[in-house]
């Protein structure tokens, strides 16, 4: 990296939002440097060591099928893959696996490595250069480099004014060991963000030879393993088990009497923590009636004995988690290799976005991850892959791509945050979305995968992969159909079918009680040969057709809406039937549709009619 050197897109930060911006920026054909503190911490796990779970899993799943890297990066280094919800329905079935954290930071490295047009280089991004044409320019590092560029991406994660706080002990840090970035939350203050201030936390790291195995629960990984990419056929990487223990009423006493210490709890820390993520100390507070906590027990790698205790973050003194450890079975003598600790940083309103995800104050300049007020290593990517594209784009003077909310749990997910903003750190869950029946994990591909290809955020190895199971799926759904049969062909083979004269397909007779795949191959043995991941989609063909067909009515009608764009420079103080009060908020967050106008809070349907009345006279 010279001073003289000019890149397209540079994104700022290596950690997940960073790690997938600079891929896709990439991928979309962008000279991109990728800028990070040090590079040997690129795909670092702050937290937990695992990727996946609820809503989050549903993430992975839609960045892979725009050929992202991060389910690439957990197939080559998960040790304990696990399907949750996998007795409920598949719209809300969340793949997830535990990591080896050392594993995953090494496949994220390489994955960059091989990536064409991508440069990575240690250094502290400082400032941002504005050029007189009010974009931005270049970026300025700590020891005077200047870089060149056309659009940045900015992925600082928990670093912007991190302190870290452990008891009353209060220590500067972007996450423990390593600075924090002070320089870049000035210019953003410069330019007017609106700036906030969140906290989380991460539990105590155990010693595993420390702690008393054979007394605890254990629970195995999915057997076989479910990859999250389409493009890993199966995992090699050798699955282990976690424990499982929980807290005692010991350990609630000691926590009480500790509670002066507690930073979230002696007011050292006012800002606010993720919620669905408590500290160990919030849920004893909050869940007073509980007699118990559950922790799992998580090995931190194959070849590294730090265990992670998911359930019990704490910013208490390091003695008091000492004391805790010695009230919870299996941990009585497990030494602890870090205590655990809370950190308050600062992030940028994202109502300051357009939903490409480039600031609306600074053209050029896009953020992704934690710095908009998210929590988790998916969210982060998540927008990350967007943001890096829409750079990418933005730079060869192309259209934003932005996905809607009937598309993806991304599109819903970046759209709650820049129409409504967020007050404590937000993470995904499946309620979120309106359409989940049709944004499921399973069909992320058949989502997305054409609109990443149309977009050229997908790289040469995905779209022949894409289109051998698209023909596969075709086919096979043709077939199912062809196979269709009279109530009287079906009783003779068996099936307890209504003599009703209706004709009925295979995911018709999967939906009788007791009647399985296998039973159904039975009867027709062609069925025996196909992949596992055709089979499944025809299973939720049938499991959810009725009430796909109702969703997609929803959906036409939401995108209506949607599809009634509002001029970016739309004078909102001219509509003379708004009232002063939803002026002010539709100039603040100049939605992009009349569909995100409606979801901001305030905005009446009186006010939308308005609205759309002005907006058509003025066209
Ligand atoms: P990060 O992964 O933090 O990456 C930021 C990157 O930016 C780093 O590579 C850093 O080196 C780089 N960087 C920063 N400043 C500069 C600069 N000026 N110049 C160049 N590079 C820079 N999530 C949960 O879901 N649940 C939890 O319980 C949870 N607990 C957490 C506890 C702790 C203590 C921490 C630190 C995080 C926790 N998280 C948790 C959050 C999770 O780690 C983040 O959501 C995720 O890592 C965010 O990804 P990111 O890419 O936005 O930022």
């Amino acid at each position: 990296m010279h001073s003289s050197q000019r890149y397209d897109v540079i994104v700022i930060g290596g950690g997940h939002a960073g790690c997938e911006a600079a891929a896709a920026s990439a991928r979309a054909g962008a000279s991109t440097l990728l800028l990070t503190l040090d590079v040997t911490k690129i795909g670092e796990m702050s937290c937990n060591p695992a990727i996946g779970g609820l809503g989050k899993g549903h993430l992975v799943r839609e960045i892979d099928a725009l050929d992202g890297v991060m389910g690439r990066a957990i197939d080559r280094a998960g040790i304990q893959f696990r399907m949750l919800n996998r007795s409920k329905g598949p719209a809300v079935r969340g793949p997830r696996a535990q990591a080896d954290r050392k594993l995953y930071r090494l496949a994220m490295q390489a994955i960059l490595a091989e990536q064409p047009n991508l440069a990575i280089a240690a250094g502290e991004a400082a400032d941002l250069e504005i050029g007189p044409d009010g974009r931005v320019a270049a970026v300025l590092t700590e020891t005077g480099q200047r870089i060149a560029c056309g659009a940045v991406v900015l992925t600082t994660g928990t670093f912007l004014n991190g302190l870290i706080h452990i008891g009353l002990e209060k220590t500067p840090a972007g996450r423990v060991g390593e600075k924090p970035s002070l320089g870049l939350s000035k210019p953003l203050a410069r330019a007017g963000f609106a700036l906030g201030r969140l906290k989380t936390g991460t539990p105590p790291r155990l010693d595993g030879r420390t702690i008393d195995w054979p007394t605890l629960e254990m629970q195995p990984a999915d057997d076989p393993p479910i990859p999250f990419s389409t493009l890993t056929a199966r995992i090699d990487v050798p699955q282990i088990e976690c424990g499982i223990t929980y807290t005692s009423a010991a350990t609630h006493a000691l926590i009480r009497a500790n509670l002066h210490q507690a930073p979230m709890y002696s007011g050292q820390i006012e800002s606010t923590g993720p919620r669905y993520c408590p500290s160990i100390e919030d849920k004893v507070v909050k869940f007073a009636s509980r007699e118990r906590h559950q922790i799992f027990l998580e090995p931190e790698g194959l070849d590294d004995p730090t265990v992670y205790p998911n359930g019990i973050s704490t910013s208490l003194p390091r003695s008091v988690q000492l004391d805790i450890l010695k009230t919870i079975q299996g941990l009585e003598r497990a030494e602890m290799i870090r205590p655990g600790y809370a950190i308050e940083y600062d992030f940028v309103d994202p109502r300051e976005l357009a939903p490409s995800l480039e600031t609306k104050r600074l053209p050029g300049l896009f953020l992704a991850g934690q710095i908009n007020g998210t929590t988790g290593y998916e969210e982060a990517a998540a927008q990350g892959i967007m943001a890096g594209l829409n750079a990418a784009r933005a730079v060869g003077g192309q259209a934003p791509v932005i996905l809607d909310r009937a598309a993806a749990y991304i599109g819903v997910m970046i759209d709650d945050l820049v129409t409504m903003g967020t007050r404590e750190p937000y993470r995904m869950f499946t309620s979120r979305a309106e359409y989940r029946l049709s944004l499921r994990a399973d069909n992320a591909d058949q989502r997305l995968t054409d609109l990443g290809i149309a977009a050229g955020v997908v790289g040469p190895a995905r779209p022949a992969a894409w289109a051998d199971k698209k023909a596969r799926l075709a086919a096979a759904r043709a077939r199912i159909a062809e196979l269709a049969e009279s109530p009287a062909k079906l009783a003779k083979r068996g099936f307890p079918v209504n003599q009703d004269g209706v004709v009925r397909a295979i995911p018709d007779l999967l939906r009788l009680p007791g009647i399985t795949w296998d039973r159904v191959a039975g009867e027709w043995p062609e069925l025996r040969d196909w992949r596992a991941d055709v089979i499944e989609q025809i299973e939720v063909d049938g499991l959810y057709q009725g009430y796909l067909a109702r969703q997609e009515a929803e959906i036409r009608a939401f995108r209506r809406d949607e599809s009634l764009a509002l001029p970016a420079d739309l004078d909102y103080s001219a509509i003379a039937a708004l009232s002063n009060e939803i002026r002010q908020k539709l100039a603040a967050i100049r939605p992009a549709t009349l569909g995100q106008a409606a979801r901001i809070q305030g905005v009446t349907p009186a006010a939308l009619t308005a609205l759309l009345r002005y907006v058509k006279k003025a066209a």
